[in-house]
């Protein structure tokens, strides 16, 4: 894969010229007008002084001038700076002035908030991009249709294409640099997981995931280019819209994350619709409860495959072959070319047996480069070419590999560890329940107790004892939450990963 990520999506231009790129609600683009598009906003960077290396922020959700913005900043040579369209003012310095972004593209609706801060940053220029057909600023990008289109060349194992800022879900937010051989690799190596179902030139992704995030980025956008696919961009996740967006476009294939299978299945209840259409689900980024598999898998006869994968990995290391043996529960084997295995969490270094719970570790081309301006954090996290993950995992005598929970979110209730996901699990399978959340609290005598934070489906009861009773009688008593609080909501991520971090905050603050 040692070609640059412009050329890599320059291939399939080339073989597929007439076939749809993108869909986004009723416009259209073959992957030729895509490309042109592309060529010329490249060369209005460029003359808006943009050189090899230079970061640019792209701060936007699913849209056409998010895949526009991504692929000519990479053809400048430039560095796309993925920025979370719901940062705070904040989270949002920090990316721009750890990144030392020149450059950003933003939504207009956030323009005024990007006036305040911008004179704390190193950015030159702010492009505005209108959803609602307004006059934008995105548009001078495309005004000059003369300019030569730029010509760098770029070393695809050493040049940096994509500094993907970590989830930020355990803490400050690390940019992860990732080569254009990064993710060149991993496309290919997904690819190679599921090419016995791939239709080539024929594949259609439903793209709710978001672009700015890793996941998104690659499983739906870079695998969907390279196939060929065209790919559907859905801005907001809205079980109305997307069911719209499901009859309408008819997706073949869904990388999803577990609140929007989640949340589907909701709306699915109180109004079913076609979901056998969507051939090809796989689900990422967070622990996907067996329980909402089983669901899904009834509902729409399909067979949803877990993976995994971080944000240093670009992102996936593991699958459940599609088209081979799924096991529920398991985020499936090592996709192609990648080594994994478990250590012992305190040296980081002994091997464990099979069925062992350690840190899970990978090696493969897919692997960042290192932290962007961190060599500390880098040398602690990639070791003699093994990427420390920080989640806890075992492996069965099958290979395949079953996350527990990260290290940092391991409970010691006296002195037992307790898994969060093994209990969340069960919680899953009370009809009852529609999220659940366990978290470690502090307890003068254990140490920790298990507590569950649940939201309930809507008109259904349940009563702290019922689900601790519930709990009783399919775990060990250890493991059992000691006290259950029920929410209207859990707090999450941009794509909807429950945030334990800000869970915990509340329970130890109040
Ligand atoms: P930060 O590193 O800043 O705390 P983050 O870990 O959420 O944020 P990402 O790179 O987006 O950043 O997420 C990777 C993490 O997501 C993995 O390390 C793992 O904990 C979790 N994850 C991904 N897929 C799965 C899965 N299938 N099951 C369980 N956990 C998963």
């Amino acid at each position: 894969p040692e070609i640059s990520l412009y050329e890599f999506f320059k291939q399939s231009v080339d073989k597929y010229p007439n076939h749809t790129a993108i869909t986004f609600f009723n416009k259209t683009f073959t992957y030729e007008q895509l490309n042109q598009i592309i060529q010329i906003v490249a060369a209005n960077l460029k003359n808006a002084g943009i050189q090899k290396g230079d970061r640019i922020g792209i701060m936007l959700p699913n849209c056409p001038q998010y895949v526009i913005s991504y692929y000519a900043a990479l053809l400048c040579g430039a560095i796309v700076v993925q920025v979370n369209p719901m940062y705070k003012a904040n989270e949002l310095l920090h990316v721009l002035n750890d990144s030392g972004s020149k450059i950003l593209i933003v939504l207009d609706k956030i323009q005024p908030y990007i006036d305040q801060i911008k004179d704390k940053t190193q950015l030159e220029l702010v492009y505005t991009v209108s959803l609602d057909g307004e006059e934008d600023r995105f548009n001078h990008l495309l005004q000059n249709r003369k300019l030569p289109v730029p010509n760098i060349t770029i070393q695809p194992k050493e040049d940096v294409a994509v500094l993907q800022y970590t989830g930020g879900t355990t803490g400050l937010s690390k940019g992860a640099m990732l080569t254009h051989y990064n993710l060149v690799a991993n496309t290919l190596q997904s690819a190679a997981t599921s090419k016995m179902n791939t239709k080539l030139g024929e594949e259609r992704t439903l793209t709710i995931s978001p672009l700015f995030h890793v996941y998104g980025m690659t499983s739906c956008m870079l695998f969907t280019f390279h196939i060929g696919g065209n790919l559907i961009l859905v801005p907001k996740f809205e079980p109305e819209i997307v069911v719209n967006i499901i009859e309408k476009t008819k997706p073949t294939i869904f990388p999803g994350v577990p609140t929007m299978y989640i949340a589907l299945l909701d709306y699915y209840k109180e109004k079913a619709f076609d979901l056998s259409v969507l051939e090809t689900c796989v689900s990422g980024s967070a622990p996907l409860p067996v329980e909402v598999i089983n669901q899904f898998n009834e509902v729409s006869g399909t067979n949803v495959a877990e993976g995994y994968g971080l944000s240093e990995a670009s992102p996936v290391t593991h699958r459940n072959p599609i088209g081979g043996l799924q096991k529920k529960g398991s985020i499936g084997i090592p996709i192609a070319n990648t080594d994994a295995k478990i250590v012992d969490v305190e040296t980081g270094e002994i091997e464990l047996p099979v069925g062992e719970v350690g840190e899970l570790i990978v090696r493969g081309p897919q692997i960042m480069k290192g932290y962007w301006n961190n060599p500390v954090e880098t040398s602690k996290t990639i070791r003699n070419g093994w990427l420390y993950t920080g989640d806890l995992a075992k492996m069965d005598e099958d290979g395949y590999f079953y996350i527990v929970g990260r290290k940092k979110e391991l409970i010691i209730a006296s002195g037992y560890n307790v898994y969060p996901i093994e209990v969340e699990n069960v919680i899953y399978t009370h009809p009852a329940v529609l999220e659940a959340a366990v978290i470690g609290v502090p307890d003068s005598y254990r140490g920790e107790t298990v507590k569950a934070v649940v939201v309930l489906k809507e008109n259904e009861q349940l009563t702290e004892e019922e689900l601790i009773q519930f709990c009783r009688e399919r775990m060990a008593a250890y493991k059992v939450p000691r006290s259950v609080d029920f929410v209207n909501e859990l707090p999450k991520s941009a794509v909807g990963k429950i945030l334990k971090r800000v869970l915990k905050d509340q329970y130890i603050n109040s």
